[in-house]
């Protein structure tokens, strides 16, 4: 397909997520009007808040939001507080979370929201405030049934519940079902801080399986420390394999005989920074993606593994915590040395499926046990891990566009189906 991209989402992370459609979509032989009209999202919100900051100036921050396709069902995404947010870039996650959403078999479609923003800078107050004019600049968008939004990097449930209330305040009755990875108090689900860092660990234990790597002296490597990054390394130690560095954006840490996680989480939360943790050494973070272990577990941000690094990677297999870690460029330089890589949209599909949950119950009014959620869980993402690999050996092609082409499928039925309007 070689039609131009619009130049409003014309970014680099938008051409890594579109050429790997491209790429997956050709392959399939997909019809080409279903392609032409995947390959851009459905609807794109700019929105710009004045805000007051703690010393009397007024910022105008920029946000967005961000549907990529509904055909399957309401759009689902997180929302990102970055500096580097931009239209692009939120439109590549949104159209990232249709593939992930259909691949896992839930139904929704995909959509990202974001604020150009630095939150560690910012106050509680001043982020509270953020939070609910963004919402409000939103809310046409919004609702249970259209487009519920979830966090992201830089929010936590502390933010979805400023954005929960702020809906429902709209509304005039509380609506739960607007958000997930909220506060169990007001409708959250339990296990859905840990799902996405969960259902990392179960694939990555799964591709193992497959590639006949036993627990017993398998070591990982995590960068990003955050929601995911800390907990895929907890669950990962927990299993039985050695965690021998993290890092966050601050540096990294490495250690031959396996980092006391628990401990570096504990520091973490204490110092909010990696730096200085006695137990370790002091690493770069290019030091720490090329680090000889078994997994790597990119968990921070998009480009990480590019063309320029990728070649210098000595792990066995790459389990996309991030979304978008992987350049084109890095992709295939993977697919060349042999490294296997469990991609984003199956390896970090845990937090969807388990924010899917959240809103079942949130519409039921009915919340289930921990257990329950956890084994569920495990059931969607192993069903759809071995679906992918089962594909990926008959047709002989990489998990990505095995992965791409089952989500794909799904979409090509659900558009085939309802036809063109009007
Ligand atoms: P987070 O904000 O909790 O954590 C991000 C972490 O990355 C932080 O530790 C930060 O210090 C670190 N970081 C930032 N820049 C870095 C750099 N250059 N090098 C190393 N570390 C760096 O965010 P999160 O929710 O853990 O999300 C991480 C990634 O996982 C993102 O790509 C996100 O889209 C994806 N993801 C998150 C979820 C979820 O449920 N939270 C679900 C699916 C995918």
């Amino acid at each position: 397909m070689k039609q131009p991209i619009p130049q409003e989402f014309d970014t680099p992370t938008y051409r890594d997520v579109l050429s790997q459609f491209d790429a997956a979509a050709e392959w399939f032989c997909l019809d080409t009007n279903i392609w032409k009209r995947l390959r851009l999202p459905q609807r794109a919100l700019c929105v710009t808040m004045p805000i007051r900051m703690d010393n009397g100036d007024v910022h105008v921050f920029q946000g967005f939001r961000v549907q990529h396709d509904s055909s399957l069902g309401p759009t689902k995404g997180g929302v990102r507080y970055h500096p580097g947010v931009n239209l692009g870039e939120v439109a590549a996650l949104a159209m990232n979370m249709t593939w992930k959403c259909a691949l896992v078999g839930l139904p929704y479609g995909g959509a990202k929201g974001g604020i150009g923003c630095n939150p560690k800078s910012m106050s509680r107050r001043e982020l509270q405030r953020l939070t609910r004019r963004y919402t409000a600049e939103i809310f046409p968008l919004i609702g249970p049934d259209h487009d519920i939004p979830a966090p992201d990097v830089g929010t936590n449930e502390q933010v979805m519940a400023w954005m929960m209330d702020t809906y429902s305040q709209q509304r005039g009755y509380a609506v739960p079902g607007v958000v997930t990875g909220k506060p169990i108090c007001i409708g959250g689900s339990l296990g859905r801080e840990e799902a996405t860092g969960r259902g990392v660990v179960y694939v990555a234990i799964e591709a193992m399986k497959h590639l006949g790597i036993s627990i017993e002296g398998a070591t990982a490597a995590v960068q990003g420390f955050g929601n995911v990054g800390s907990i895929a390394a907890r669950f990962l130690s927990e299993t039985g394999i050695k965690v021998i560095g993290v890092s966050d954006s601050t540096c990294g840490i490495y250690n031959s005989r396996g980092l006391d996680i628990q401990d570096v989480i504990a520091y973490k939360k204490d110092r909010h920074t990696l730096e200085g943790y006695p137990d370790g050494e002091m690493i770069s973070n290019e030091e720490l993606l090329e680090l000889e272990c078994t997994i790597l577990v990119p968990s921070a941000l998009s480009g990480q593994i590019t063309e320029d690094n990728a070649g210098r990677l000595r792990c066995r297999m790459v389990v996309e915590g991030a979304n978008n870690p992987t350049t084109r460029e890095g992709d295939e330089v993977l697919k060349e040395m042999g490294i296997f890589v469990v991609p984003d949209i199956l390896a970090n599909s845990g937090g969807v499926i388990v924010s899917y949950f959240e809103w079942v119950q949130d519409l039921q009014k009915y919340f289930w046990k921990e257990r329950e959620i956890n084994e569920r869980l495990q059931e969607i993402i192993i069903t759809a891990f071995n679906r992918v690999i089962r594909f990926s050996v008959s047709e002989n092609i990489v998990m990505r566009r095995a992965s791409m082409s089952i989500a794909i499928k799904r979409l090509a039925d659900a558009h085939l189906a309802r036809g063109l309007y009007p």
